[in-house]
């Protein structure tokens, strides 16, 4: 009986990809539960208005669920949603942007546009970074488990090419064979801490990068010949050498162990050359897709100013460069910038520069000078835009705004600001599925001023 006085009926997620259901007017979030199961649970955390729990049993699984095909999907977590059937997945992402701009943004019979999901949404990753842990006669090459820093071993993840289970595979026979000790953050001891995996979707051209404590990695030489030997679409190895005990770092050195230090990619008309450290879009194919609508919704003849917040390494002002008068990118991290900086020299763009700072510091300021925008285009993380970024725009008045957006939530509030106070209308929703599987939706906006 005490578990039918637990069940609950799933009917939405949340950011993490929980499960979401309510009872007595508290919300529960149930990781592991999906939309349209009954399942029992237990509460382990316990808040005024919500209560996390642990799913005990899918008492009724949701007609849309199916047996996920990867074999790690408990342990993993990187893909909250696969237990559910790709156009399932699509439609609750679609409907997960319609009901933020309903309820947070206060949109009346808004128009969301059907989503854009991938035609075959597997093995759509180009990057993957795998902690080593484990020992020399057991390594463990995978992901981390959800919330912890304890990696799985992941013999292939199906977001990410075959090549790559394959390499990871003669990185543990090297391993073993011989006697490399996987790094333990904890001693500080060991040599090898994780391996960092990227390709280029155009040319299928591949680079490794092993990332180590210290300057040694034995046996380089054979590890080398025999990756190659594996997987020929490998131009690349660096070794990445790092000091810290932090296991996400690639390094403050890098060794060019083999081949190239870069590889070419394509995202549209536009060349990328990719370094170890380079910041690049993980999904090429869908992003492609989100920054072309974009460029369309910022409906530019040439003759615009625009502004570009958060922009990154300027992949999108890259987009829009080729169209406008000017584009100005604003961006925190120096690097992305450099990247950014070296992009538009690869693509022979001059119409473009950027600022390096806070978007909430830089755009006031830039607006307060006189600076003038025809068109804005934003991109921020999952926070949104922050208040001064809003007021900003708002004061500069440019006739169209697109907003390039990864959490619906966010997106919504800051429409209700622009359109409320700035006298913007919503012209289209376009949600796409740049992560399937995963709880992520990305939207692009375009938003019009009202005369
Ligand atoms: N369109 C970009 C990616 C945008 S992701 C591209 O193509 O690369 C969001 C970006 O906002 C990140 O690059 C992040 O570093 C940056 N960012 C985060 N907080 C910021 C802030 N307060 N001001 C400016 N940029 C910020």
């Amino acid at each position: 009986m005490k578990s039918q006085a637990n069940s609950i009926n799933i009917v939405d997620i949340g950011d993490e990809g929980e499960g979401i259901g309510k009872q007595e007017g508290l919300t529960i979030f149930v990781s592991g539960g999906l939309p349209g199961d009954q399942v029992t649970y237990k509460i382990h955390t316990q808040k005024k208005s919500y209560a996390k729990a642990q799913l005990l049993e899918v008492v009724k699984p949701s007609p849309d669920r199916i047996t996920p095909p990867c074999e790690v999907y408990d342990t993993c977590g990187g893909c909250q949603i696969q237990a559910l059937n790709y156009d399932a997945q699509l439609k609750l992402k679609e409907k997960i942007v319609r009901e933020a701009l309903t309820r947070i943004g206060g949109f009346e019979n808004v128009e969301v546009n059907p989503i854009l999901g991938m035609e075959w949404p597997f093995r759509y990753r180009n990057k993957g970074h795998y902690p080593v842990q484990g020992t020399s006669k057991s390594p463990v090459i995978g992901f981390f488990k959800q919330h912890s820093h304890h990696a799985i071993d992941v013999k292939d993840c199906l977001l990410q090419d075959e090549r790559f289970a394959i390499i990871n595979q003669t990185i543990r026979k090297y391993i073993v064979d011989f006697d490399v000790a996987p790094f333990q953050p904890k001693t500080g001891k060991g040599i090898l801490k994780s391996v960092m995996i990227r390709k280029s979707e155009k040319t299928g051209e591949i680079m490794v990068v092993l990332v180590t404590h210290g300057r040694k990695l034995p046996m380089s030489k054979t590890l080398v010949a025999n990756l190659i030997a594996k997987t020929p679409d490998i131009v690349s190895v660096i070794q990445g050498i790092d000091e810290s005990r932090e296991i996400r770092e690639l390094g403050q050195d890098f060794k060019l162990l083999y081949g190239k230090e870069t590889i070419v990619d394509q995202i549209g008309s536009l060349t990328f050359e990719i370094s170890a450290q380079s910041f690049y879009q993980v999904n090429a194919k869908q992003t492609e897709a989100l920054y072309e609508l974009a460029l369309d919704y910022a409906n530019l003849t040439g003759q615009e100013q625009v502004y570009e917040l958060y922009s990154g390494t300027g992949t999108i002002s890259l987009f829009l460069a080729k169209r406008a008068k000017s584009v100005h990118g604003v961006e925190i991290v120096p690097e992305a910038v450099e990247n950014a900086i070296k992009n538009a020299a690869f693509n022979q763009i001059d119409n473009m520069t950027f600022t390096v700072g806070k978007a909430e510091e830089i755009f006031p300021e830039l607006v307060a000078s006189g600076g003038s925008a025809d068109v804005v285009v934003v991109d921020p993380p999952r926070a949104g835009c922050a208040p001064e970024v809003l007021e900003a725009i708002i004061k500069v008045k440019p006739k169209r705004i697109v907003y390039v957006s990864c959490k619906p939530s966010t997106l919504a509030r800051d429409l209700k600001r622009l359109s409320e106070e700035g006298k913007y209308a919503l012209k289209a929703v376009q949600p796409v599925d740049v992560f399937g599987h995963t709880a992520h939706v990305e939207t692009v906006v375009s938003l019009e001023r009202i005369e």
